[in-house]
């Protein structure tokens, strides 16, 4: 059972604003960190997208005492062996700027002239209720490393990230086009359907 509140455990305030543009409208009160300004982040010593998931939730879930949902999400670049991956947000330091990541990312895209520009964005999204994991969902997306930084919109590494389908990075395009094709959007649908399908989730009457 959920509801009728559910707690956004992200610090990360484009991923916070994506997750409530999925969610709006749908009959369950958003909490998110603010919330519970006291609340420690976690160390995510997980492997994989998932096990970072889950172990945030349950760590929120702890917390709050609140349904919660918690993803992890990354940059995989398949020429660079997946990296940054699940360190995209620790990729050269934790206070690096995104402009020194690009920098990185494609001088060592350009030392591998052969190689694809094949990349993906992927979410793992885990919702914890006190010490159970209730429901999970990913998301990917596939792209290329741009040959340049293009756009101002998104987050993260948006601007490096060109979609073909668009003829344009993620940075290039707004929210609602970026979350209708990308990895957070796809697997925040799917946890909505699954609320919205789940007996004894909260409707509003
Ligand atoms: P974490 O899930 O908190 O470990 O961090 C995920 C990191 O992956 C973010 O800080 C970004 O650097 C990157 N990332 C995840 N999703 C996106 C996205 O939608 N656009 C751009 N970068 C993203």
């Amino acid at each position: 059972m959920i509801g009728p509140r559910l707690v956004l455990a992200t610090t990360n305030a484009g991923k916070l604003r994506e997750m409530r543009a999925v969610l709006a409208g749908s009959a369950i009160a958003l909490l998110d960190l603010g919330d519970f300004p006291a609340a420690p982040e976690p160390e995510e010593t997980g492997v994989t997208f998932e096990d970072n998931a889950r172990l945030k939730a349950l760590h929120y879930a702890s917390l709050t005492n609140l349904p919660t949902v918690a993803e992890d999400s990354g940059l995989e670049i398949d020429a660079l062996g997946g990296d940054p991956g699940v360190r995209s947000a620790r990729f050269l330091g934790a206070e690096a700027t995104y402009e020194a990541r690009f920098a990185a990312i494609l001088e060592r895209m350009a030392a591998l002239p052969d190689r694809p520009r094949t990349a993906r964005f992927v979410c793992a999204l885990a919702v914890a209720v006190g010490p159970a994991i209730l429901f999970e969902a990913r998301g990917t997306v596939e792209g290329e490393i741009a040959p340049a930084p293009a756009g101002r919109g998104g987050f993260g590494y948006d601007p490096i990230f060109h979609y073909p389908p668009y003829g344009s990075t993620l940075a290039e395009v707004g929210l609602a086009d970026k979350l209708a094709v990308a990895h957070r959007g796809q697997a925040f649908r799917e946890l909505r359907r699954w609320i919205e399908a789940t007996p004894g989730s909260h409707h509003a009457t």
